[in-house]
């Protein structure tokens, strides 16, 4: 089985003139971009990266970082994608946790590598990308200074190709291991399903540095496709690069599909080329589907859920079973069926058991996708990842007699009230559908009497007092479940990928609590 980097080198032969790579301006044939791969390599080799090495990269979406990712693995070694909403010292803790051997910066994030620069142990080469006056190495003098044709290596399917860190949602991130074995069998599900051919037009919207817009920038070489690079997830920039390029497939997360039809810019553009949005990463609240999906009348949608351990998605919901009405109808709410060769089980998340049909425990994946392993972690890696491969995902819900998945949040995010379980996802989906709730999120606080209790955090249109707000959710969901207090904030706390920051708004409720 050929690595991906010989993917590119057949892409290359087969269609040299096809546009592989759009990023602004420029456009780059699978020919120049195999050519620019090589050059990446050759500055890596030279730079004494081999086989196994680290390379870390700090950078916006660009075609820089899509031609490391090749030139790294054609000299066996590891992209280390880092993320750039981060503070200082959590990079530092990542170049230094990966044992980077090069750096690669980019221009807006200068202030960054000045603040650690002299706290990297392992990195010898500091390199920025179009930057100005600064000490560190310039990308593009360092990768045309490279003379000579870079080592040939031929990966192994298990030699790991990319380490991304997980979002870091639930605790420090933890640098995941992913093989190039893990990405041909992510990357296999898509040709078929996705419909692609020759005309698909792909833009990569998602950050780099997260597995989604990671494996979306890797779909472009492994379907021999067009890519537009979107630099950063930005509504207005999506939306302009859709109508310019006639994109026709795109991966979305939730909160933007929630904003997009709200921006006057973004609906006043041409997006009638999509065919295709998938969607996922975070729980969707019906309502915001239906929002995008009257947006986008014409266009088909696809949910999947995933996690950086499995390479991204896991199971997918087909667009056949995006239907608003009908006996079908809640469907809309499943992450739908396994992808490929993808088993699951739900288990009792204390005892590990597996649970009849229908009941909610944890999920557990068997897949080729599942990760190698998280890096310099045993301990971790061995609590996630069974002998016989069965990986932990963290995440609770439950499968149906039809074989759909249903995600019920994370199991840390579950509310235990009065020896109830509550979801809070099913709680935030209620508060969805109130016409004045624009955003929201629920948490458990500490009750005396109940343990905790769910209290609702809500971004609001319009003064609505707390106990009309309680009394819309007594009126469609149990009474344990319905938001013991409400409170109206400016703005939910998320990460760049929309992730609701739980642990953040938990945590000044529980400070005294022993939990
Ligand atoms: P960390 O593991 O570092 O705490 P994270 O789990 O947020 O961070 P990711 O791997 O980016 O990092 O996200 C995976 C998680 O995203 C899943 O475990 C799940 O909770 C959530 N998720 C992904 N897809 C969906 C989906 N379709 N519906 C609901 N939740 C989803
Ligand atoms: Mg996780």
């Amino acid at each position: 089985m050929p690595g991906l980097t010989e993917t590119l080198r057949e892409r290359a032969r087969s269609h040299p003139d096809r546009v592989a790579y759009i990023a602004g301006d420029t456009q780059l044939t699978f020919r120049d971009f195999d050519r620019r791969a090589d050059r990446a390599a050759a500055a890596l080799a030279a730079a004494g990266v081999g086989r196994g090495d680290r390379v870390a990269v700090l950078d916006k979406n660009s075609l820089e970082y899509a031609e490391q990712l090749f030139g790294a693995g054609r000299v066996g070694a590891v992209q280390v994608p880092v993320n750039y909403r981060l503070a200082p010292d959590e990079v530092a803790y990542i170049v230094n946790d990966a044992k980077a051997k090069v750096f690669i910066v980019g221009p807006e994030f200068l202030p960054v590598l000045d603040a650690i620069a002299g706290r990297l142990e392992h990195t010898a080469h500091l390199v920025v990308v179009n930057g100005v006056d600064h000490p560190y190495e310039d990308y593009a003098t360092w990768v045309e200074g490279a003379s000579g044709e870079p080592p040939a290596y031929e990966p192994e399917p298990s030699d790991v190709f990319v380490q991304l860190y997980s979002s870091g949602t639930t605790g420090l991130p933890k640098g995941v291991m992913l093989t190039h074995a893990n990405y041909l069998a992510a990357l296999g599900v898509s040709t078929d399903v996705w419909d692609l051919d020759e005309s698909s037009v792909l833009m990569v919207a998602m950050p780099m540095y997260h597995v989604a817009g990671n494996v979306l920038a890797l779909n472009v070489v492994y379907n021999g496709i067009t890519g537009v690079i979107a630099r950063e997830p930005d509504p207005g920039l999506i939306a302009r690069g859709i109508e310019r390029h006639r994109v026709t497939h795109i991966f979305l997360v939730p909160v933007l599909l929630q904003f997009m039809p709200l921006i006057p810019e973004v609906t006043a553009c041409d997006l009638s080329s999509l065919k295709l949005v998938l969607y996922g990463a975070s729980p969707i609240s019906e309502d915001v589907l239906r929002g995008a999906m009257e947006l986008l009348p014409t266009t088909e949608f696809m949910q999947v859920y995933g996690l950086t351990e499995v390479t991204g998605a896991i199971t997918m919901l087909p667009a056949a079973d995006h239907v608003l009405n009908g006996p079908n109808a809640h469907r809309l709410r499943s992450a739908g069926l396994p992808n490929g060769s993808c088993e699951l089980r739900i288990v009792d998340p204390a005892t590990q058991e597996d649970l009849p049909l229908g009941e909610v425990g944890e999920i557990l994946c068997r897949t080729p996708q599942n990760m190698k392993g998280y890096w310099g972690n045993p301990g971790a890696t061995a609590a996630a990842l069974s002998d016989d491969n069965w990986f932990r995902t963290g995440d609770a819900g439950y499968l149906d007699e039809d074989g759909y998945l249903y995600i019920h949040d994370r199991v840390k995010d579950m509310i235990i009230s009065g020896g109830e379980n509550i979801y809070p996802a099913e709680v935030e989906n209620v508060l969805m559908s109130h016409p004045d709730v624009t955003d929201c999120a629920v948490i458990g606080v500490p009750d005396a009497k109940w343990g905790e209790v769910p209290k609702a955090i809500v971004v609001l249109s319009a003064d609505v007092p707390e106990k009309d707000v309680i009394e819309f959710c007594r009126a469609r969901l149990a009474h344990f479940k319905c938001p013991a207090s409400v409170e109206r904030r400016d703005a939910v706390p998320r990460n760049p990928t929309g992730k609701i920051l739980k642990r953040q708004l938990r945590e000044p409720y529980w400070k005294d609590q022993d939990r």
